[in-house]
């Protein structure tokens, strides 16, 4: 596909039988085919497999939709979610489709801020101002939505969203002692049984079991592709590795693992051949912090532009989301809950207190991937990466590890101040 050629392809009937506003959507299409091409098709010597991923996005509000749509004819549940914390694998055994919903536009937000206030997470107000102006497709096909309590900003949010679309919350505690895995527990049997309930069919410990082997296989390859990245050279950028695991939280997880090992497979051979897409002395730098939904591409666009390179994605939507597997080899559904209940407790976001395994973590990641910085992202208003940040910089001072961190929202205004301290950033790594 040639750069000239790219488009997000348009589906206006479709769109209209899903109560959108096609006018608006349109104009959003264009923009974000426009962003996409200047951003990652400007790229030179691209591994040729991103062509799969180039068309999920050109076809991420029409094909994939199309896809999502049929899967409701035949009667297979559609649930949105907006955090790592929602296990996947029950929604995968009932047969249905998940989605990731949060908001990375800033398109949405002055729609959002009609309603809610200007001063919450950004993320928050582009996954509401979504649905409220009714320019997401994927908001319009999901049957319900399952949100969670991990911050203020979603959790009072979610309240308001449930006069649009049916909104479930499932409650995650803050700290991580036994009686907290005890309430976690029952908030994931009451997720099976609201999609029991929703579905009329009672999801067994068998199709639990297959649902586990298929987000293992899809967090396997992630891994896979996040150890490629490492190679000095990396044989791919920043930006696109997170353009996939981005589109990971909208494709078929069974397609998206195989067109992640396959370009794994490409990745491989780059690797043996040296062929990279920066230098080996580009400056090597780990992003850590809040995720960074679709289309939110800044930090890693401004480091690599900077003749940077994102070796690594502290984040949820980066290595918290794919790091930790399951046992595949448990047969009733009491234990298959319990350990899935582990699983997700093991996600260490800033939510909980105490929360120094982070702090481990982001380290151990730094070294694993041969990074030579840190950059700690943080969305404006989260508090509780915000504060966090300070422990990963007390960290940083003590290990000798070039450090920054930025606190950004959507918005095109801060681009120059964050160009400038990115490039002092990545002057500082070259000593
Ligand atoms: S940062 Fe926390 S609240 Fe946000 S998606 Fe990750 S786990 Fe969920
Ligand atoms: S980035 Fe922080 S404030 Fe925003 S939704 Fe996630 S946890 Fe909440």
């Amino acid at each position: 596909m040639s750069a000239k050629q790219f488009e997000i392809k348009s589906y206006p009937d479709m769109w209209e039988s899903l109560g959108m506003d096609v006018a608006r959507f349109e104009k959003a299409r264009c923009v974000l085919g426009d962003a996409f091409q200047t951003t990652f098709l400007s790229q030179e010597n691209r591994p040729q497999r991103m062509d799969y991923f180039n068309w999920l996005i050109s076809e991420m509000h029409g094909g994939r939709i199309r896809e999502i749509l049929d899967a409701k004819k035949e009667g297979r549940p559609v649930i949105g979610t907006f955090c790592v914390y929602i296990p996947e694998e029950l929604v995968i055994a009932a047969g249905g489709i998940c989605i990731g919903l949060c908001g990375g536009s800033q398109g949405p937000v002055p729609d959002a801020e009609k309603i809610l206030p200007r001063n919450i997470c950004p993320m928050v107000k582009s996954a509401y101002g979504f649905k409220a102006a009714k320019i997401c497709p994927y908001f319009q096909a999901v049957d319900f939505v399952y949100g969670e309590t991990t911050c203020d900003a979603k959790k009072k949010t979610w309240e308001i969203l449930n006069r649009e679309v049916p909104t479930y919350v499932m409650e995650i505690p803050q700290m991580k002692r036994e009686r907290d895995r005890t309430l976690w527990l029952e908030e994931v049997k009451d997720f099976k049984a609201q999609i029991e309930k929703g579905t009329g069919k009672t999801i067994t410990a068998d199709a639990i079991s297959d649902a586990i082997k298929i987000m293992n296989n899809k967090r396997k390859a992630l891994q896979r592709l996040n150890r490629l990245q490492h190679h000095i050279p990396s044989p791919i950028s920043g930006k696109d590795v997170l353009l996939i695991e981005q589109i990971a939280f909208y494709d078929d997880p069974v397609r998206f693992t195989e067109k992640v090992n396959l370009l794994c497979d490409e990745l491989d051979e780059r690797v043996s051949k040296g062929v990279s897409v920066a230098p080996a002395s580009a400056p090597r730098v780990l992003v850590s912090g809040t995720p960074m939904a679709m289309p939110n591409w800044k930090a890693h666009n401004l480091v690599e532009k900077a003749g940077g390179i994102v070796v690594n994605d502290e984040s949820c939507i980066g290595t918290r989301y794919f790091k930790d597997l399951m046992d595949e080899n448990m047969t009733d559904i009491e234990s298959q809950l319990k350990a899935l209940t582990d699983r997700y407790m093991k996600i260490d976001c800033s939510c909980f207190t105490p929360n120094d395994e982070r702090v481990d973590q982001v380290l151990k990641e730094y070294r694993d991937s041969g990074s030579q910085g840190i950059l700690h992202y943080c969305l404006q208003f989260c508090h509780t990466y915000n504060i966090e940040a300070i422990k990963i910089k007390e960290a940083c001072e003590k290990n000798g590890i070039p450090f920054l961190a930025i606190e950004s929202d959507y918005s095109p205004e801060d681009i120059g101040q964050m160009q400038t301290r990115i490039e002092a950033f990545l002057e500082q790594i070259k000593g």
